[in-house]
């Protein structure tokens, strides 16, 4: 595992003003990285997609954002647990990840103390979920993958006995940073919650190896769906030809795209978006060339929910204080 800026010359060359941006860095936001996911980047590549997504930069530290423009915390009836829209809900099962994704928008949780979901707080959860008759849980984190299987477990097989629960989705990165984490075990237990899919997040085509695929693979022979989500990332994937091989070789290891987010306004990782227009041009492009089996929808995510963008009459406005969108009857202005 990596976790000093001196792991990380071992896998790329830094120059000495890369380390000094880093070191202002890790106090606020520190590095973690897998081998394996290191191993992927080309180290004569200055501009390498794999080094921009786990490797810090002073930009981050330029931002005054909010760190929780989404509400997630403020919308939480049980500890553990977020409410947003009336048939979902949101769990987080832990604030540990294998790798620290610089683009990550739960980045305020990586200097808390760590924390694993606990059965108690699991049976105050599936007791609200009861309640409230929610139809479909998300589990996310944090790496929700990582918490001890013995938990995993009692997490998962509680969500399938609740009848109103159709849908189990567990938000995981595993098959793309540290597909060897994936055990033979874990599946086994996510294959016995029956209601379970996968959600991953590939956001390049370099992502896209031989162990990450074995392990989707693996995942499908389960019976459990993968689809992917990605994110809209200035100077790791905001391309046309990036997103087009992204996209149809997920397609070909039968991974659905199903959403293409811009970079949400989160504080330490805004350096990353692109102007909405970008998005919009690069899915007309794609949407010439994909057909809607490979082609994500294009959102931004706000504390109101998911705001789905057509390339054709996209409905927002825009001045020079930023994007206005309107959700029912709240505006909602992003930068
Ligand atoms: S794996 Fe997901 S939750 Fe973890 S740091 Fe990366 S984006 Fe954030």
């Amino acid at each position: 595992m990596l976790s000093t800026l001196n792991d990380f010359k071992q896998y790329f060359n830094l120059t000495e003003k890369e380390i000094e941006g880093a070191k202002k860095v890790i106090d606020t936001f520190p590095v973690r990285c897998t081998e394996y996911y290191a191993s992927l980047a080309n180290r004569n590549n200055p501009n390498d997609p794999i080094k921009k997504t786990v490797f810090p930069t002073a930009e981050e530290l330029k931002d005054f954002l909010p760190d929780d423009p989404l509400k997630e915390e403020i919308q939480s009836p049980v500890s553990g647990l977020t409410h947003k829209y009336p048939d979902r809900v949101l769990i987080v099962a832990t604030n540990y990840c294998p790798v620290l994704c610089r683009f990550c928008m739960r980045k305020r949780n990586w200097k808390k103390q760590s924390f694993v979901i606990t059965k108690e707080q699991i049976d105050e959860i599936t007791k609200y979920i009861k309640t409230t008759k929610v139809r479909d849980v998300l589990i996310s984190g944090g790496e929700p993958l990582t918490i001890p299987d013995e938990i995993l477990e009692y997490l998962i097989l509680k969500l399938k006995e609740i009848e109103t629960v159709d849908i189990v989705r567990i938000g995981s990165r595993l098959p793309v940073v540290a597909p060897n984490l994936l055990t033979e075990k874990k599946i086994k237990i996510l294959e016995r919650g029956e209601k379970v899919w996968l959600n991953t997040h590939f956001n390049h085509p370099a992502e896209v190896t031989k162990s990450s695929k074995e392990a989707v693979k693996k995942l499908l022979k389960a019976g459990i769906p993968v689809n992917n989500q990605t994110v809209l990332l200035k100077g790791i994937n905001d391309s046309e030809e990036t997103l087009y091989k992204l996209f149809s070789t997920l397609q070909r290891i039968k991974v659905r795209p199903y959403y293409l987010f811009r970079c949400d306004p989160v504080n330490g990782v805004f350096h990353f978006a692109t102007s909405v227009e970008k998005g919009l041009e690069i899915m007309k492009n794609l949407k010439k060339k994909l057909s809607p089996l490979a082609l994500p929808y294009y959102a931004v995510d706000t504390y109101r929910g998911k705001i789905i963008l057509f390339p054709e009459g996209a409905e927002y406005k825009r001045d020079e204080k930023g994007y206005l969108f309107k959700v029912e009857d709240v505006s909602i202005l992003l930068p």
